[in-house]
């Protein structure tokens, strides 16, 4: 570990003009990119995977482990404990997603809760199965605990507040260990409306496309409880309205930047993505290609479109507020990282684009830790 870390310190300080250089290099005024071969570039992510705690916040995985016969539109089997070890990933939060058509009656209310909950438990049966090389965190303690003992750290979520019927619902989900809910999914639902569709289906008419009045109370009740808001996929008028009433940072779990792909309707604005650092909240960048770029054909969009993402939100509000949600199996991955075994291409990319250990260790781990310890103490307040 010493050994490690003396490694890392030595390297972020060689610019690539041959310069001492820490952040940015007087010489060459370029940040501290290194000259290194591509052995050496991997050599020095492995080190940094070492150290850092590496988190994709958002896996659509459950799905097709517990039924992988079912009929998918998108690739699947691209997250495993083993794939996240060999790519230096120490944990996921894994979502239990919810597809939504328009509002139906209390019944398909009731499906979907029981849908949810079941789901919920037969992950975590799933994964006490495999309790020798993964576990569920309940809490920020239990990740720095699970990364001593070198196992993968499994968080759940709920992608899609469908299934909170009412506020005693959310007291269940977090006593499950849920830790974030999407409040929706592209289509409106009972507690705000989603980026698509918002008008082809209303659920309350007179709220400008933003929260409900129950949609109010469910962020405050999840703020309550340490349920992180993920205001991914929500439409622009709900995330207004998460932001003005939010107690906690909150994070988009798997979004991408407008600016770089104005087409996808999901995307967040430059103004959105100050607003959301403006809480000191964390934008887990997604990887589906169709977020990511207008101009290249899908098979040609690779880790360096996704890092210009990542760039992007950096120079825009730091690289405090920026980390990874790749979408895998619902339909994310590019070229170079197409599975959790290869997220090391992504740090050497962005080790090539000037960043250091340091913004990579918050990039990976250390922002979303900070926004989740933040929920648990406002949270600790109500306890
Ligand atoms: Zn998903
Ligand atoms: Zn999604």
């Amino acid at each position: 570990m010493k050994r490690t870390l003396v490694i890392v310190a030595a390297l972020t300080l060689l610019c690539v003009c041959g310069a001492q250089a820490q952040e940015h290099c007087g010489k060459c005024k370029k940040s501290g990119a290194l000259n290194l071969t591509d052995a050496q570039y991997m050599a020095l992510a492995d080190s940094i995977h070492k150290v850092a705690i590496s988190f994709d916040t958002h896996v659509d995985t459950p799905t097709y482990t517990l039924h992988p016969d079912g009929h998918y539109t998108v690739a699947k089997g691209q997250v495993s404990f083993e794939l996240m070890r060999r790519g230096g990933q120490d944990g996921a939060f894994f979502a239990i997603y919810l597809d939504q058509g328009p509002w139906q009656n209390q019944k398909s209310l009731d499906s979907a809760y029981n849908w949810c909950h079941n789901e919920l438990q037969s992950w975590k049966d799933y994964v006490s199965l495999h309790s020798d090389e993964a576990e569920v965190a309940y809490s920020t303690d239990d990740v720095y605990r699970l990364k001593k003992e070198g196992k993968r750290i499994v968080v759940l979520c709920i992608e899609n507040g469908y299934p909170v019927r009412t506020l005693e619902d959310l007291d269940e989900f977090y006593k499950m260990g849920v830790k974030y809910i999407t409040l929706s999914h592209n289509t409106p639902n009972q507690i705000c409306d989603g980026s698509r569709y918002i008008n082809t289906y209303y659920w309350y008419p007179n709220t400008g496309h933003g929260l409900s009045p129950f949609g109010y109370k469910v962020v405050e009740r999840m703020q309550q409880l340490g349920i992180m808001v993920d205001v991914s996929h929500i439409s622009s008028e709900s995330l207004v309205d998460v932001l003005k009433v939010t107690k906690a940072p909150v994070l988009a779990s798997h979004s991408s930047c407008k600016a770089l792909k104005p087409s996808q309707t999901r995307n967040l604005t430059d103004d959105e993505i100050r607003a959301i650092a403006a809480v000191d909240g964390v934008i887990q960048v997604g990887t589906g290609r169709f977020f990511l770029s207008d101009d290249l054909p899908y098979y040609k969009v690779g880790v360096a479109v996704l890092a210009n993402h990542i760039d992007h939100i950096k120079n825009l509000v730091g690289y405090r507020h920026v980390g990874l949600g790749t979408d895998f199996d619902g339909g994310g991955g590019v070229i170079g990282l197409d599975n959790s075994a290869q997220m090391k291409n992504l740090t050497v990319e962005l080790l090539k684009r000037g960043w250091t250990a340091e913004e990579l260790k918050a990039f990976w781990g250390g922002n979303l830790l900070r926004v989740w310890k933040a929920c648990e103490d406002y949270a600790a307040r109500f306890k």
